[in-house]
C-alpha cells in the first residue's frame, strides 16, 4: 500500500516531510495566567460522561481523564455539577453541595495531578432546562424543549443560588480542583438571567442591562472571593445565543468586560442554546465555523479568549490562533475520539490521531438519552476500567475478512497485541458500507476515520489482501477467522421490482447510478434520509464554505443578535423526491436525537414529501403505484431508489460451516438490523481486545 494513498482525508496519510511540533507552534506556546503558567493553548471541554451518578463513577471518570491528562492538554474542565439541588439537570446527578461529596471528587482530582495535568469543575445549574419538578428560573417561562415551567427565583432565592455557586467553588477547591469553569451558555440558568427574552424580572434582577448582568457578575464575584487568587476562573459566556430576543453583540461584550472586573482568568465561548434551531457542532457545521464569534471579544477585553466548537484537528486549532481569533482553543468530543490528541499533536503526527467526526451517536446522543457517554470511533472511551487492550499472552495467527468498520476495528485491535492478522478485503479500497457514509452531505469526516484505520493497519504491521475475496482454502491455515462481510441491501417483494428505473441506494452512492429528476425512495431509516439528502442537497460536497453554511441557516455576523434579517437563504432542490415507508408513524423519528432534526428541517426545506402507512403495490413505465390509507395512487417518477435495509452476507460464514470449520461473526454479518457505525466498531474492537 503507498503511504501517500489519496483518501481525501483532510491531511496526508502519512508524513511527506519533517514532522514536529514546529507544525503547530501557536498551539505549544505557554501561557502565563496569574500564578500559573498553561503549557499549551489547548483546553480539554467539558462532557457529561454520564458515569458521574455510577457508584463506580469516580474510578471510572479517574481513568478516563488520566489517560486524557497524561497527553498533556494545558487544562481539563469536568462535565457540568450543579451547586445546588434545583439546579441538578436530572433528579438522579449528585450536586456539589458537602464536604460529604468530596471524596467522589479527590479520585479524579489525583489521577490526573498524577498524570501531570490540571483540571477544573464545571459549576452548571440548568435553570428552567431541569429535567426535574424542581426547576427555577428568573422567570416562570417554560422552555420550548421542556414539558416542565419553572418556578420563578425570589430576591432571597437568587442571593442563595450566588452563594451556592460560591460554596460549592470552595468545596472544589478542597476537592483538589485547580478550578472551576462556570457555565454561562447553551441556555442554562446564567443565559436566562442574561437574556431579555428569559429575563421579564422588574426588580434588581431584571430589565436594564446592568440588572440582568448582575447575576454572572456576583458569581465570579463571590468565587474568587470564595477561592483566592491562584484558582483558576474561567467564565464560559453565551456569544451566540441563536434564539430570538437573545443578548446582542455589545451586550455579551459587556459582560465579557463585567466578569473580567469580577475576577475571571478565562472566557470561554458558547454558541448556541440548547433550543437554538441553528446546528452547532453537527457534522454539517464547518470546522471552526464559529471561531468569528470569539474574535468579536479580541482586544475588548484584557483576559485570554477560548474559541470552541467543531475545532477537531491541530491544523484548524492553530488556523484560529494563527487568524487571531483566539488565545485558546477549546475540545471536548476529540478528546473522547482520541485520548492522545494532545500528545500526537505535539509530535507533529496529526495524521495518527483518531478524529472527532461530529456525528454526537455515542456521545450527545446518549447523554440525552440518559445513557453513559462514549465514542463512535473509540468504543474505549469511558469504559477505560472494563475494556482492556493488553498484549496478548499467545499470539496467534488471525483473519478477518471484510474491512468494513467492524472488521477495520477488529483487526487493529488484534494486531497492536500482538496477534499476526491478515485482513481479506474483496474490493479494491478499505471501508465496506464506510464509502457510502462519505458521499452523504455532512458525512465526509468519515474521511479521517478510513485514515486514521488505514494509518493503524500500517502501525500494527496488521497485512492487507485488497481485491481478493477469501475463499475457505485460503483460511485453512489461521488459528482464528472473524467473519466481518458485512451486509447485501434487502430487496422488497413488489411486482415489476426489476423494471430498469429501479436502483438501490449502493448503487446511488457507490456507483454513481443514474438518478432521475422525479424520485421515490422506499424505506425511510437512516440511509433513507440520507440517500434524500445526497439527492436534493444542491452542494453535496463537504461542508468547509463558512459562509454558505451561516446564510443556510440565516446567520449574519453582521447584525447585533446574530440573525439575518431575511432569514435563510433559500433552497433549490435538486430534484423532486417523494421519501414512504409501510409504518404508520412520522418519518424520521428513530434518527439520532441531536441530529435528526436537522435532517428533517433541511428534507422540509427541500420539500421532499414523506407518505407513511404506504403499500407498495406495483412498478412499471407509469411509475410506483402504492395504497397509502384509502388511497391508490401512481407516483409519477423516473427513479426509485431502494433503502429498505439489509440482510447480513454470511455466504463465507455458511461456506466455512459446511465443510466443519468454525469462525467468529461480526458487525452486520451477525446481525444486519439497527447496524450502524457505532455497533460494527464496538463489536469489533471488543473482539480484538478478546481473542
Ligand atoms: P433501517 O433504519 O432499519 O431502515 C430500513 C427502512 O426500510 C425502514 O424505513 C423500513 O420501514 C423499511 N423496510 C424494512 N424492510 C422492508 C421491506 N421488506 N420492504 C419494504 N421496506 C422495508 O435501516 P437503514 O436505513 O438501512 O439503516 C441501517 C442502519 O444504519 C440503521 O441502524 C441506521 O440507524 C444506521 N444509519 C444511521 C444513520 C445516522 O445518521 N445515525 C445514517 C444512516 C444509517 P418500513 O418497515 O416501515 O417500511
Ligand atoms: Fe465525536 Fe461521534 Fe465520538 Fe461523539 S461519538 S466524540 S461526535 S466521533
Amino acid at each position: 500500500m503507498s503511504a501517500q494513498t489519496p483518501l481525501g482525508s483532510s491531511i496526508p496519510l502519512r508524513p511527506t516531510g519533517s514532522s514536529t511540533a514546529q507544525h503547530f507552534p501557536r498551539l505549544f506556546e505557554p501561557l502565563e495566567l496569574g500564578r500559573v503558567t498553561l503549557p499549551n493553548r489547548i483546553i480539554m471541554g467539558s462532557m457529561h460522561l454520564g458515569l458521574e451518578e455510577f457508584d463506580d463513577g469516580p474510578a471510572r471518570l479517574a481513568a478516563f481523564y488520566r489517560e486524557r491528562a497524561a497527553s498533556g492538554p494545558a487544562l481539563i474542565i469536568t462535565g457540568g455539577v450543579s451547586p445546588n439541588e434545583a439546579g441538578r439537570l436530572t433528579a438522579k446527578e449528585r450536586p456539589l453541595t458537602s464536604e460529604q461529596d468530596l471524596a467522589r471528587h479527590r479520585p479524579i482530582t489525583e489521577a490526573v495531578h498524577q498524570a501531570g495535568g490540571r483540571i477544573a469543575l464545571q459549576l452548571l445549574h440548568a435553570g428552567r432546562y431541569a429535567a426535574h419538578p424542581g426547576l427555577v428560573a428568573p422567570s416562570p417561562i417554560q422552555a420550548p424543549i421542556s414539558p416542565l415551567t419553572p418556578r420563578e427565583l425570589t430576591d432571597a432565592d437568587i442571593e442563595r443560588t450566588i452563594d451556592d455557586y460560591a460554596h460549592a467553588a470552595r468545596l472544589a477547591l478542597q476537592a483538589g480542583y485547580d478550578g472551576v469553569e462556570i457555565m454561562g451558555s447553551e441556555g442554562y440558568l446564567i443565559n436566562q438571567f442574561t437574556a431579555p427574552v428569559t429575563n421579564r424580572r422588574t426588580d434588581r434582577w431584571g430589565g436594564s442591562l446592568d440588572n440582568r448582568l448582575r447575576f454572572p457578575t456576583e458569581i465570579v464575584r463571590r468565587v474568587r472571593e470564595a477561592c483566592g487568587e491562584g484558582f483558576i476562573i474561567v467564565t464560559r459566556v453565551s456569544m451566540l445565543d441563536l434564539v430570538q430576543g437573545g443578548s446582542t453583540v455589545d451586550e455579551v461584550i459587556e459582560l465579557a468586560r463585567r466578569v473580567e472586573s469580577a475576577g475571571t482568568n478565562l472566557i470561554n465561548t458558547g454558541i448556541g442554546w440548547h433550543e437554538a434551531r441553528v446546528p452547532t457542532i453537527a457534522a454539517t457545521v464547518p470546522r471552526a465555523a464559529f471561531a468569528w464569534v470569539t474574535k468579536r471579544l479580541m482586544g475588548a477585553i484584557s483576559v485570554p479568549l477560548i474559541a470552541a466548537n467543531r475545532i477537531n484537528m491541530p491544523a484548524e486549532a492553530e488556523q484560529v490562533l494563527e487568524e487571531g481569533a483566539a488565545h485558546l482553543v477549546s475540545l471536548a468530543r476529540p478528546f473522547l475520539a482520541d485520548p492522545e490528541f494532545v500528545a500526537k499533536a505535539r509530535a507533529g503526527t496529526p495524521w495518527r490521531i483518531n478524529t472527532c467526526i461530529a456525528c454526537n451517536q455515542a456521545c450527545l446522543d446518549h447523554a440525552f438519552a440518559g445513557k453513559p457517554a462514549s465514542c463512535l470511533v473509540n468504543p474505549r472511551a469511558g469504559r477505560e476500567t472494563e475494556l482492556a487492550i493488553d498484549p496478548a499472552l499467545t499470539p496467534r495467527r488471525i483473519a478477518v475478512v471484510g474491512s468494513g468498520p467492524a472488521g477495520l476495528a477488529c483487526a487493529t485491535t488484534a494486531a497492536s497485541r500482538g496477534h499476526r492478522v491478515t485482513l481479506f478485503e474483496a474490493a479494491a479500497d478499505l471501508g465496506g458500507q464506510l464509502n457510502l457514509a462519505l458521499k452523504v452531505p455532512g458525512k465526509s469526516e468519515f474521511r479521517e476515520t478510513l485514515r486514521y484505520f488505514t494509518n493503524r493497519i500500517h502501525e500494527t504491521e496488521t497485512e492487507l489482501r485488497l481485491g481478493h475475496r477469501a475463499t475457505p482454502e485460503d483460511l485453512a491455515d489461521f488459528d482464528e477467522v472473524v467473519i466481518a462481510t458485512g451486509v447485501t441491501p434487502r430487496s422488497p417483494e413488489i411486482p415489476g421490482l426489476d423494471h430498469p428505473s429501479v436502483v438501490s441506494y449502493v448503487d446511488v452512492l457507490r456507483h454513481g447510478a443514474a438518478v432521475g429528476e422525479r424520485v421515490a425512495i422506499l424505506g425511510a431509516g437512516g440511509i433513507g434520509f440520507d440517500v434524500a439528502d445526497y439527492l436534493t442537497d444542491e452542494h453535496p460536497a463537504a461542508p468547509s464554505d463558512i459562509g454558505a453554511f451561516l446564510a443556510h441557516w440565516g446567520v449574519d455576523p453582521e447584525q447585533p443578535d446574530g440573525f439575518a434579517a431575511t432569514g435563510p437563504s433559500p433552497d433549490v432542490p435538486r430534484r423532486s423526491v417523494i421519501m414512504l415507508q409501510r409504518k404508520d408513524t412520522k418519518l424520521g423519528v428513530g434518527l439520532g436525537k441531536t441530529t435528526g432534526w436537522i435532517h428533517r428541517a433541511e428534507l422540509a426545506r427541500r420539500d421532499v414529501l414523506m407518505i407513511p402507512g404506504a403499500e407498495y403495490l406495483s412498478i412499471d413505465d407509469a411509475g410506483l403505484t402504492v395504497r397509502a390509507g384509502e388511497q391508490v395512487r401512481t407516483l409519477e417518477v423516473d427513479t426509485i431508489v431502494l433503502c429498505t435495509g439489509q440482510d447480513p452476507d454470511r455466504t463465507l460464514f455458511d461456506e466455512l460451516a459446511a465443510a466443519g470449520r468454525e469462525a467468529l461473526l461480526i458487525g452486520g454479518a451477525f446481525i444486519a438490523g439497527e447496524l450502524d457505525a457505532k455497533r460494527a466498531i464496538e463489536q469489533g474492537t471488543k473482539l480484538g481486545a478478546s481473542l
